[in-house]
């Protein structure tokens, strides 16, 4: 019969079982469209990184002798739209079947399964064979459960894929080694350079400044930095493990303004566009630690793969179990407008201006810098989730919405009011402090509440205290911090909501 397959851009996985064979009569779709890049202000890096990757994804199958039709977006035949160009190319064609591997996007499953009830040859959809865990499992693994908790489903993810197991224990005694990972950077160690490539795309830059593409963001297009095809992708997986393991875990919290991704590994756009699969990503750390016992201690190894076979797979099950609501929660129910700054990164907190121009310049943070920075300041600060969902999905090369989300309304914005964490993740400056080299040479001072020049994120921490009572009180896991707020006397407690208002009403000043 003859096939029509559709690869979407982030199911660039060449260990794919459709890739085992050519078949004559089995055609390979791919192509770029607008309604892609415009559902929202993408970073130009992003969008110069999946359409790079898809390119050489497309032709080195076609290499391999398998029949592949590209759509570029520039192209005059080019519709715009999946269902247009497939319906166009399967008409044209004379096509019996459709076949498709299952979108990791709500919103794409949904477009699929209407375009596919439209049409009047059969079709079907398979797995894209990629993750640990299928798109129910999390849902079957707490069905009749109230709570949700990453660590349980992790446990149970290492255990059915025997990852760091011996026999049915966790090496070393313990699943979890995360307290040991949280150390400062000393001021004095220097980790080896980032791994960057040099690919030239400077014609596809001009392709997409020709389309008219809103983007945002800088980019050195004869220099793009970011892995674009598979060989790449294992050069950057290897760079890690050789490099930064070492270390990942215990600095895997660490910040600084002077390099921007430290010891992490900067595999999640190869691992989300699936040039990567997961368990060769945490195979490579595994097999380094396991020959090198000596300088690469348990906890790097234990934290980078809780990352991947724990967080990762989490947040997809979170991802089928609660969409399409997860979308609109807004547990707070935060109005604010994103500040200005977070497009320029012009503002004077060190923390945020480090954290947003090393976004606009490399697209890419790293997740403490996501989480308890960026995200950190946008829930104290009342942001409407809408508006820091735009911004998280459109910055990051690695954003795409089943990871992006979960993460940021979820995680970091509390939105959900406690499915994906058990508590919202706020702190005031002493936290940022502690794990970074920002406050010391900041506008603002780290250790003032109030006053000129008191830090903003110590008033608006107790603000967000106060103003959430109704809804945070009773949480057993913050009520040190009401105990410390309700003993507080009030005027100073009156001084604080004061400071913090002040700031609310100027945001865009900050
Ligand atoms: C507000 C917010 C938004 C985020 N948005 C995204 C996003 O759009 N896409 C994305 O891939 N990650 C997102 N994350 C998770 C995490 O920050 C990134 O995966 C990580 O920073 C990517 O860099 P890395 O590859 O160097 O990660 P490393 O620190 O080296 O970690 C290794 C891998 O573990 C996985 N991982 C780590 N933490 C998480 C997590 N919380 N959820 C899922 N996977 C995780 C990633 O695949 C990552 O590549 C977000 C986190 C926050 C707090
Ligand atoms: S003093 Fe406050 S605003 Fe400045 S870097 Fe520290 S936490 Fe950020």
């Amino acid at each position: 019969m003859k096939t029509l397959r559709l690869i979407l851009g982030d199911q660039l996985n060449s260990n794919h079982s459709w890739f085992d064979n050519a078949e004559s009569n089995v055609y390979y779709i791919m192509m770029e469209v607008a309604t892609e890049t415009s559902y929202a202000t993408h970073h130009i890096q992003k969008v110069v990184g999946f359409f790079a990757s898809m390119r050489n994804f497309s032709a080195d199958l076609k290499k391999k002798g398998f029949n592949f039709e590209y759509i570029k977006l520039t192209d005059k035949t080019n519709l715009h739209s999946f269902e247009a160009n497939i319906s166009r190319i399967l008409e044209r064609d004379k096509f019996e079947s459709f076949e498709y591997q299952l979108p990791d996007e709500y919103r794409l499953d949904q477009l699929l399964i209407n375009f596919c009830l439209t049409l009047k040859i059969p079709s079907k959809a398979v797995d894209s064979e990629h993750f640990f865990s299928h798109r129910n499992e999390l849902g079957d693994f707490f069905d009749g459960k109230k709570t949700f908790l990453m660590e349980s489903f992790y446990h149970y993810m290492r255990k059915k894929h025997r990852v760091l197991m011996v026999g049915d224990a966790p090496v070393n005694g313990k699943w979890n080694f995360d307290k040991s990972n949280r150390k400062k950077l000393p001021k004095s160690t220097k980790p080896a350079p980032p791994l960057e490539f040099e690919n030239d795309t400077t014609s596809i830059l001009k392709e997409i400044q020709d389309a008219d593409c809103k983007t945002i963001g800088t980019i050195d297009a004869k220099r793009f930095l970011w892995p674009v095809n598979r060989r790449q992708s294992l050069e950057l997986l290897n760079h890690f493990v050789d490099e930064f393991l070492p270390h990942f875990g215990d600095f895997q919290d660490a910040m600084t303004p002077n390099d921007w991704s430290l010891y992490h590994s900067r595999v999640s756009f190869s691992l989300n566009t699936k040039m990567l699969s997961p368990l060769e990503v945490i195979n490579a750390a595994i097999a380094k630690w396991e020959g090198d016992k000596n300088s690469i201690s348990y906890n790097q190894v234990e934290g980078f793969v809780r990352q991947i076979i724990g967080w990762r797979e989490y947040m997809r099950g979170i991802y089928w179990l609660k969409m399409p609501d997860y979308s609109k929660l807004n547990y707070f129910e935060n109005t604010n407008k994103l500040p200005d700054w977070f497009w320029t990164g012009k503002t004077k907190m060190n923390c945020l201006k480090f954290s947003i121009n090393q976004s606009l310049d490399f697209a890419y943070a790293h997740h403490i810098q996501r989480l308890m920075v960026t995200g950190n300041f946008a829930l104290l600060a009342g942001i409407d989730p809408d508006e820091v969902d735009a911004w998280y999905l459109g910055i990051y090369i690695d954003a795409i919405e089943w990871v992006e989300i979960t993460n940021t309304r979820g995680m970091s914005q509390f939105a959900d009011g406690g499915i994906v964490g058990t508590k919202p993740y706020v702190s005031s400056a002493s936290y940022i402090d502690k794990m970074s080299h920002y406050c010391g040479s900041c506008y603002y001072d780290k250790s003032k509440k109030t006053g000129p020049k008191a830090c903003p994120f110590n008033s608006l921490y107790w603000n967000f205290y106060d103003k959430h009572e109704d809804k945070l009180g009773k949480n057993p896991r913050i009520g040190m911090m009401y105990n410390l707020w309700r003993k507080m006397k009030p005027d100073h407690k009156a001084e604080l909501l004061e400071q913090a208002q002040y700031y609310l009403e100027h945001l865009n000043d900050l």
